[in-house]
């Protein structure tokens, strides 16, 4: 549901003014090109129809993953001098796309504001990294038999763990997470964030797992 929107720009090089499209709403989860482009540099790359010159421009967009607890409000680098003024316009104008998620359940996470696409990469290639990870930790889990249950993301990425962790059947405590990533780790202990996951469940207090997405999203 990437959704844009056209803004009259003018080419740097030959001076043409042209209308252009630009992403308004960025589904992380769902815009999979879309994300590429973010991911590659290309996303506010600008062709003039004119000279053909190449141009960056940058115009306001929202980025949401849900599953992944994203909401970023991301504009350009040159607005972060009136920060506020521009904090403030950008919530009045989303405020709608924001309601109507809202009451699809698609919205989730803590709204973050970026000025430039540097701070949303970096994100990105972050959680990039984190899903191959994670990846590879659940091909394993699904081999020993066990089962996968998710964590926070903020969490994983505060705490630097996989976006899920292995279980036995049935099980959700601390102590059976501990001993399925003792288990993983013995076979291949390579994996990071398994390790830095066994340590935080390692980390004392009772039974339960406080970085837990919800129950419901065992698999
Ligand atoms: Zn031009």
């Amino acid at each position: 549901m990437a959704t844009k929107g056209v803004f009259r720009v003018e080419c740097p090089h030959c001076g043409e003014a042209f209308d252009a499209d630009f992403w308004t709403v960025v589904r992380g989860d769902r815009d999979h090109d879309v994300k590429e482009l973010i991911l590659s540099g290309e996303f506010d790359l600008l062709m003039c129809p004119k000279c053909e010159g190449m141009f960056p421009h940058e115009e306001p967009f929202l980025y949401l993953d849900p599953a992944r607890d994203i909401l970023a409000f991301v504009m350009p680098e040159s607005y972060a001098a009136e920060k506020e003024k521009w904090i403030a316009r950008m919530q009045a104008d989303y405020e709608p796309v924001r309601a109507s998620l809202a009451a699809n359940h698609a919205l989730s996470g803590t709204p973050v504001y970026f000025f430039g696409l540097g701070p949303l990469t970096e994100l990105l290639e972050s959680d990039r990294d984190r899903e191959e990870e994670t990846e590879v930790m659940e091909f394993m889990a699904r081999e020993a038999g066990l089962c996968l249950l998710a964590v926070k993301p903020a969490s994983a990425r505060q705490l630097d763990l996989p976006f899920t962790l292995p279980i036995a059947k049935g099980l959700t405590g601390r102590a059976a997470a501990l001993k399925a990533a003792r288990e993983l780790l013995a076979k291949n202990d390579a994996l990071l964030r398994l390790k830095n996951l066994a340590a935080a469940l390692a980390d004392g207090g009772d039974d339960t797992v406080l970085f837990l997405k919800d129950e419901a999203s065992a698999s």
